[in-house]
């Protein structure tokens, strides 16, 4: 599903080159559930934003489902990460001034999806997540955890085959951070939805198959979860 052949990325300030990634040369396969970890200014987040298509690599090539992602013209990849990722981000990223149920189908609009097709996939999120009472609450009426609940709705009702999240659980209490990687495990067996974390957490890491260790921008270790 993601190929990368050996990125690299790098900032220039006055001729010196800052690397961030280098000879970042990694396979992930549909249905894994892989966490990146290592200490801050690793490049963990820059590598995050690569695979979203929100970065671009200085070097190197990116495929996500055979598509050459660095070839391709804003358009086609917007509509790429569109519609295959769903971001989930550790300050939930909701909008503050939408309700709960304005928010999950923000994305649907964006897809042009049409109106009864919305409807029907934001009922069927706020059944899921047993906030159909919370429907018309705001975030800011939410806990941290059923915040970070609306935006994991969010990015599954427009159905993606990834999901990217930014340390997912990191303003989260222990409680509602476990509830999160529950739900990732859940999505991960049962729907074959890959999943690809940021996480400082081993605990968190846990919960997954596969940890991808950055240390000052390259994959210092690539290990399988043994459970
Ligand atoms: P994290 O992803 O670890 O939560 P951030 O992404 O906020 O942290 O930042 C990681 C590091 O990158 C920090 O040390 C920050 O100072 C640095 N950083 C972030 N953006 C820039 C930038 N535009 N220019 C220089 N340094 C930056
Ligand atoms: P992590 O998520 O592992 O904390 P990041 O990917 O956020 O690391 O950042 C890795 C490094 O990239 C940091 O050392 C930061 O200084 C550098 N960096 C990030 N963005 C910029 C930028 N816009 N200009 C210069 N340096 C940057």
């Amino acid at each position: 599903m993601i190929q990368l052949q050996n990125i690299e990325k790098y900032y220039a300030n006055k001729g010196l080159k800052s690397y961030v990634l280098r000879h970042v040369t990694t396979t992930i396969k549909q249905g894994e559930f892989v966490s990146i970890m290592g200490p801050s200014g690793a490049g963990k987040s820059t590598l995050l934003n690569i695979l979203g298509m929100l970065e671009e690599p200085t070097y190197g090539t990116y495929e996500f489902m055979g598509e050459n992602v660095v070839s391709l013209n804003e358009r086609k990849r917007i509509e790429l990460y569109r519609n295959h990722i769903g971001f989930v981000f550790q300050a939930y990223h909701l909008i503050d001034e939408m309700t709960v149920a304005e928010n999950i189908e923000a994305p649907l609009l964006y897809k042009k999806i049409g109106s009864a097709e919305r409807k029907s996939r934001v009922a069927e999120m706020l059944d899921r997540f047993n906030m159909v009472a919370k429907k018309d609450l705001f975030p800011n009426q939410l806990s941290g955890g059923q915040q970070q609940l609306v935006g994991i709705a969010r990015a599954l009702a427009a159905q993606p085959l990834i999901i990217l999240a930014d340390e997912p659980t990191g303003n989260l209490q222990s409680a509602q951070a476990l509830q999160i990687m529950e739900l990732f495990k859940k999505l991960n067996e049962e729907e074959n939805i890959t999943i690809i974390q940021v996480t400082h957490s081993e605990v968190n890491a846990g919960y997954g198959s596969r940890i991808l260790h950055l240390l000052d921008g390259v994959i210092s270790e690539d290990l399988q979860v043994v459970v």
